[in-house]
């Protein structure tokens, strides 16, 4: 057994990451953080949604102020991105970009998401001034004005008929949908005005979004644009470890009630367990993750 071995080892540093680290870290279980602050999908956010802060918070004051919170309950962070986990006798290893070794009894999976891109131009210019890639998180934004959403699939429709209750009009910008017929009747029925055979060419405004230009030609005059393509997820490394993925898109991390794996003392939370990508899910699942990871660890520390 290593001689500096941890408890509970995070990779991420998410909210996922923050709160299984101050849960676990709370229970006095040796804890330590791998990854960087500002590659948390929160970090360029604006947050209305997530309970008990009244006023919108930055997602970098959010998150700074979880890893003052995780130190002051005693967890490690090292600002290392990992590139390889491993799966040993009653320990895991990772290994960080600077090439240092590290070992636990556990280890929690929360490395999130990174939303697919649209790469044209004004994309990134615009993100938080009128370009986003949650619905769920920044429809209320957008009271009263007119937005335009691009996808194929059904988180783009879904997003669309979602946004219906809080914009004045809703384009929905598709080369040809794969939804369901249930979703198609749906979308029909309702005052989403559909273009068809098209793809956004580019986004433009001079501060915030304002038109966004279609390779058929067409202008939509809009004050947001919300990029519905689906995610990718960080698997090479739950991969390697032999983690099993849901059964229907294999992008996933499976995860019990629990937050536990397939593999024993293994756990996954937030975002990279799939949909909703939230910070409440994030934090709900990082919290119980944590709490097993300690547990489980101090079990096998006695045995
Ligand atoms: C623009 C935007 C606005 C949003 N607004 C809201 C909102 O208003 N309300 C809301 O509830 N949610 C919002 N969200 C969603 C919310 O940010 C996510 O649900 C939440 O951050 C997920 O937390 P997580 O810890 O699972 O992952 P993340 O926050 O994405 O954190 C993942 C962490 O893993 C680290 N990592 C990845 N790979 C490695 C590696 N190999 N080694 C080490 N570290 C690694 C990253 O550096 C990062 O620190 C928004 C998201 C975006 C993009």
């Amino acid at each position: 057994m290593p001689a500096d071995l941890y408890d509970v080892a995070i990779i991420g540093r998410g909210p996922a990451g923050l709160q299984a680290a101050i849960h676990a870290a709370g229970k006095k279980a040796k804890v330590v953080v791998f990854g960087k602050l500002e590659k948390s999908s929160l970090y360029r956010a604006h947050v209305a949604n997530f309970c008990c802060f009244e006023k919108v918070m930055t997602g970098k004051e959010l998150l700074e102020g979880g890893t003052k919170q995780a130190e002051s309950f005693g967890a490690v962070f090292i600002e290392q991105d990992i590139i390889e986990t491993k799966s040993e006798t009653d320990c895991f290893t990772v290994v960080t970009e600077n090439g240092q070794t590290y070992s636990s009894r556990t280890l929690i999976l929360t490395m999130g998401i990174s939303r697919k891109k649209l790469r044209v131009k004004g994309e990134k210019e615009f993100v938080g001034r009128g370009v986003s890639y949650c619905v769920d998180c920044d429809a209320n934004f957008y009271k009263g004005m007119d937005v335009a959403v691009v996808g194929n699939e059904s988180a783009a429709v879904t997003g669309a008929i979602t946004l219906l209750r809080y914009a004045k009009q809703v384009h929905l910008v598709c080369r040809k949908l794969t939804i369901t017929d249930l979703l198609y009747d749906q979308l029909n029925n309702s005052d989403v005005k559909i273009s068809r055979k098209a793809w956004v060419k580019e986004i433009i405004g001079s501060n915030e979004v304002e038109e966004v230009l279609l390779t058929t030609g067409e202008t939509l005059k809009v004050n947001g644009i919300f990029i519905e393509l689906g995610a990718k997820g960080a698997m090479e490394l739950a991969a390697n470890l032999g983690v099993v993925f849901d059964a229907e898109t294999f992008s996933f991390i499976e995860t019990n009630k629990w937050q536990e794996t397939n593999i024993p003392g293994l756990y996954a939370a937030g975002d990279i367990t799939g949909q909703p990508w939230q910070i409440a899910k994030a934090v709900g699942e990082g919290c119980v993750a944590g709490m097993e990871a300690a547990v489980y660890a101090r079990k096998l520390a006695d045995s």
